[in-house]
């Protein structure tokens, strides 16, 4: 029997960015949209054009993505007409494959929040959805507290929906915005729903203020739904959104829905999955969520004892999926194998020729186990792996060699009278043989010596001249006097490559100069530049 396609709507950048502590930026929300995009997820909600600077930058923009890229915004005010809501002008001229509106759909939020009639709700539902076809793009309504407005009063919210539908709009989704529903509440309501709009038109949107978001978002698909929208790793104001990450899996590894439904998402694509959710923790400077489903760092690992015995000797005995399909990996605590197997699926990945039997892919395998012990972190930054793999494996060159570095932060009255605060640094490098001194100053002493650094490296200067970083978080490990610092930096080049270096010491400064180091000799190697 041909399986029926489900498809899976991706907030993370608009709901998700409500999220408390949460601020992307430009170039996060670029890069964000293009995992996944990547992961292959059929919508992603870029933010809303009109309500702050980025999103409206973001969307003026053209993409380049295979989702439908998706803008959200309010329906015509009411009292208003189309032409003259600069709200709704601003959505309709946004750079997007779809405009998903949301709108009220509990008649006492009408009256009370938008203090307006019922009729006026349905008419401005009515004249936005045209109004965006008539612009040609796809349109979604994402009804409002639909579940609260249901129990409060069914005829209105499901006026509401069908209104949507009746234009045209190619989904209505149904928001329990609250996050208070139950699951057997929301089979009940969707099946309702569905008897009135085609289940093929109709998505969930659930919170997770019961911890059900996911729940909630299966018992839609249940009853007939065949739209999910949530959020990677579950980011989201509150207590956050249905969460892809456990999502995803359930869809694709749990028979029943497994057997009748077929998502964007392919199997290869999910095998990246944790990579995913751990590169947007590491984004957002987040520390991740270790007992997280599926893709947490705990979720397939056993301790010694007997039911470690039992894993090694059949690992389905104390495993209901296969750690491998998310891109996790169960970690015995007494066994070696799990972080061989790691290395090499890391080092095929990443391209660098090696011999199974080699020893010294077993010296790599345990220096990297010291390393991460003491704080790195290789999942996150992919060039100090492969710096680390290349030295350990085979021969990295040693281009330049910094001698000394100094760093100076003085705080001092300017010519102006005014309290300032300056970086500076001195940096002394030997280029085969050629002695070279830089200083810089800096608006901090990071970047005084990245910028010391990168001044003068002789011969080597050419391929390094489109580097740049873009990114700098810094993360201390453990509390206490013996807190360490890791340090990741991200850099891109002039073909817009980019990549992620790691440092750690207790000394910020030092921590960032090895990340430092790490990105330039990485795109020394990169450029092929000569030893
Ligand atoms: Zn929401």
């Amino acid at each position: 029997m041909a399986r029926e396609r489900l498809y899976l709507f991706d907030t993370t950048l608009r709901d998700g960015a409500q999220t408390n502590g949460v601020d992307f930026t430009l170039s996060d929300k670029r890069a964000i949209a293009k995992m996944l995009d990547e992961l292959g997820l059929d919508y992603v909600e870029g933010g809303y054009p009109g309500a702050n600077p980025t999103d409206t930058q973001l969307f003026a923009e053209e993409h380049k993505l295979n989702t439908t890229f998706t803008a959200f915004g309010m329906t015509r005010r009411p009292g208003r007409s189309t032409s003259n809501d600069p709200g709704l002008a601003a959505l309709l001229e946004a750079k997007a494959d779809a405009i998903c509106f949301v709108a009220k759909s509990w008649d006492y939020h009408v009256k009370v929040a938008l203090e307006t009639t019922n009729e006026e709700n349905l008419a401005s539902i009515r004249d936005s959805v045209r109004a965006a076809k008539r612009k040609g793009r796809e349109v979604l309504l994402d009804c409002e507290h639909f579940f609260d407005g249901y129990k409060a009063n069914p005829q209105y919210a499901l006026a509401c929906a069908k209104e949507a539908y009746d234009q045209g709009a190619r989904w209505v989704v149904l928001c329990d915005t609250n996050g208070g529903t139950l699951p057997h509440e929301v089979e009940k309501i969707v099946g309702e729903v569905v008897k009135a709009i085609p289940g093929t038109h109709v998505g969930i949107h659930a919170h997770n203020d019961t911890e059900q978001a996911v729940a909630n978002s299966l018992a839609a698909v249940r009853a007939g739904a065949r739209q999910i929208q949530g959020t990677l790793n579950g980011l989201g104001e509150r207590c956050g959104n249905a969460n892809l990450c456990s999502l995803i899996p359930t869809l694709r590894l749990k028979q029943e829905f497994a057997d009748r439904f077929e998502i964007g998402v392919t199997g290869e694509q999910m095998g990246g999955l944790m990579k995913v959710s751990r590169t947007l923790d590491d984004m957002l400077n987040r520390a991740p969520n270790r007992h997280a489903p599926y893709v947490g760092e705990s979720a397939f690992v056993t301790k010694t004892g007997i039911h470690a015995s039992a894993v090694l000797k059949d690992p389905q005995t104390y495993e209901h999926v296969a750690p491998e399909l998310v891109g996790n990996h169960r970690k015995v605590l007494v066994s070696d194998q799990a972080g061989r197997s790691n290395v090499v699926a890391e080092l095929e990945r990443a391209g660098i020729p090696f011999e199974k039997n080699d020893p010294k892919l077993t010296r790599l395998v345990e220096e990297m186990k010291e390393r991460e012990a003491a704080g790195y972190a290789y999942e996150s930054a992919d060039a100090s792996f492969e710096l680390l793999a290349r030295r350990v494996l085979g021969r990295v060159p040693e281009y330049f060699r910094v001698e000394q570095f100094d760093v100076n932060v003085e705080q001092r009255y300017n010519a102006l009278g005014e309290r300032v605060t300056v970086a500076m640094a001195v940096v002394k490098v030997d280029v085969a043989g050629e002695r070279l001194i830089s200083a810089a100053e800096g608006n901090g002493p990071v970047n005084a010596l990245d910028v010391a650094l990168r001044k003068d490296l002789g011969k080597y200067q050419k391929y390094i001249e489109g580097l740049k970083l873009i990114d700098y978080r810094v993360r201390i490990l453990n509390g206490g006097t013996e807190a360490v610092t890791r340090v990741l930096i991200e850099s891109e080049d002039e073909n817009g490559d980019s990549w992620t270096t790691v440092g750690v010491s207790p000394n910020i400064i030092d921590a960032s100069f090895q990340a430092l180091m790490d990105s330039v000799v990485y795109k020394l190697v990169k450029s092929g530049a000569p030893a």
